[in-house]
């Protein structure tokens, strides 16, 4: 029998059986052959399926390896021919993912997994095989972005929670700084170059940065951006309309793409060195009264949801400026006087508290006046207590004009006054009041066309007076409505200081 020498089923298989087996297979089975000195290479088998793929013929892979390195992505060469040599050193199997190019010009991911075998004149053959994994590295894409995604999104969440606590819980005085603490941290989270908030003037003509984070190394505009005219930009005027009246958000995905009716504005962007900008409005009490923006200085892709994002940081951010703004109403309400705009009692204790530890400390001078208008019941009398009350503004005004800005004014009580003197003693301060009083004697109050002549007096203290003893608000009060007392005793229209005169 013929296959009695070699059992007839141990014959090597012929070609065409292999070639019918591997066609059922989708990927590519082959043997690949390398020189013992790596200098020649070729596929002594390679199924069909290498023409359908990359309209390789077999027959051209038997003779030379060559070409089908020449469908692999030109950045996967030299991963893919170190990988082989690995391979044949230790014979370890031969696993490697590379794009190669399909018959339609496209790239595909493929996977080879291969055992090499020593040849006994040194040389190396595997045997194994590769196929088509594009559809796993896509999914395997989306998965790694969905992941990033999520991260970005959670990443966004937390920061906007942690701002919002921030901003419910500041005090006053701290909106400035919880601000500025939005921008660092938006701006570092979009890794934008700059973030900041402008605010618009009344008549929405001029525009003033008021706050701005700068990453590091890039230069600060927030000085050269103050009552900046809007009217002489003609685009932005238009887009601040669109803010204003629309709610729009401005996005200037590339500055050298700027229409040509905004060739102003490309160039001053141009100039200083950004390439996109985003800005979203900031409405507080329904009115828009600045916007936030963020610029970025390299041409970027920004998301798609990028202006959701953004319109999220400014609803924060306006609803934190328009607590802070009421609560700064609610604060002035409680410490300004209605009748003449003056501080009152309230506000004053604290400063008084204040100048006293300082003066304790540094020895600054500082004095106190109390004044009372003389004779107000005559004037209530003859015009009214409205017309008491024009005569009580009238004299506050006269207050503000003969002080200075460091000095507190306030109404203590019905038609008596309050001053501090910042920054002297009970002598200077003496002269001061006696200006004031002056003024008031000379002043002609005309209420419904009577003339009401008025005068005024005082007592003045200084704190450098009040030695041996713990001196407080109410004790330097005591002393100031003392002299005061005097002064009305001694005939009115004068000022008592220590000195009893
Ligand atoms: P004197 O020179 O001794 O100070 O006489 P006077 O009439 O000013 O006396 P006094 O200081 O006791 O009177 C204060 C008056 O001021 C009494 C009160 O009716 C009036 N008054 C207090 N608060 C107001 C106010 O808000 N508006 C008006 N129009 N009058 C007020
Ligand atoms: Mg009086
Ligand atoms: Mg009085």
């Amino acid at each position: 029998m013929a296959s009695k020498s070699n059992g007839g089923r141990q014959a090597a298989p012929p070609h065409d059986f292999f070639q019918k087996l591997a066609s059922g297979i989708p990927g590519v089975l082959f043997t690949y052959w390398l020189s013992a000195d790596g200098t020649s290479h070729r596929y002594p088998f390679v199924s069909d399926q290498i023409q359908k793929l990359f309209g390789v013929p077999p027959a051209l892979l038997n003779e030379n390896a060559d070409v089908v390195f020449s469908v692999i992505h030109p950045e996967d060469v030299p991963g893919v021919g170190e990988s082989i040599l690995e391979s044949a050193k230790n014979l370890t199997p031969w696993i490697y993912q590379a794009r190669l190019k399909l018959k339609s010009g496209e790239f595909h991911w493929f996977e080879a997994h291969s055992e090499p075998e020593r040849q006994p004149d040194g040389s190396t053959l595997w045997y194994g095989q590769f196929h088509d994994i594009q559809r796993y590295k896509v999914l395997e894409q989306s998965l790694r972005d969905s992941e990033a995604e999520f991260s970005f999104q959670a990443g966004f969440q937390n920061l906007i929670a942690r701002l919002s606590t921030e901003f419910i819980n500041l005090g006053f005085g701290t909106i400035d700084e919880c601000i500025d603490e939005l921008l660092l941290s938006i701006g570092r989270f979009f890794q934008v170059d700059r973030a900041y908030l402008y605010a618009f003037s009344d008549g929405y003509d001029l525009m003033s940065n008021t706050h701005e984070w700068c990453a590091v190394g890039v230069p600060s505009l927030k000085d050269s951006q103050k009552a900046v005219p809007i009217g002489e930009f003609y685009w932005w005027r238009t887009q601040i309309d669109a803010m204003v009246e629309r709610n729009q958000v401005v996005f200037i995905e590339d500055v050298d793409r700027l229409p040509d009716d905004a060739v102003l504005e490309r160039a001053l962007l141009q100039e200083q060195g950004v390439s996109s900008m985003f800005c979203v409005p900031i409405r507080i009490r329904g009115r828009v009264t600045g916007f936030f923006g963020v610029d970025s200085l390299r041409k970027r892709d920004w998301r798609t949801d990028q202006g959701d994002l953004l319109i999220i940081v400014s609803g924060l951010l306006s609803g934190a400026l328009e607590r802070h703004r009421l609560e700064e109403e609610l604060l002035s309400q409680s410490i300004l006087d209605p009748l003449t705009g003056l501080h009152n009692r309230r506000y004053l204790i604290p400063r008084l508290q204040e100048l006293l530890a300082r003066s304790n400390r540094q020895g600054e001078p500082f004095a106190l006046a109390m004044f009372d208008i003389d004779h107000f019941k005559k004037i209530n009398d003859s015009v009214g207590h409205l017309g008491g009350d024009f005569i009580l503004q009238g004299f506050a005004e006269l207050l503000r004009q003969h002080t200075r800005t460091t000095d507190v004014i306030s109404r203590f009580g019905g038609e008596e006054f309050l001053v501090v003197f910042a920054g002297v003693d009970a002598s200077d301060a003496k002269v001061l009041v006696m200006r004031v009083l002056e003024a008031v004697r000379k002043e002609s109050f005309i209420y419904n066309g009577h003339a009401l002549p008025l005068t005024a007096s005082a007592g003045v203290i200084g704190v450098g007076e009040l030695t041996g003893q713990p001196v407080t608000p109410d004790l330097m009060i005591d002393h100031a409505d003392h002299r005061l007392y005097l002064a009305k005793q001694r005939g009115r229209d004068c000022v008592i200081d220590g000195l009893g005169i």
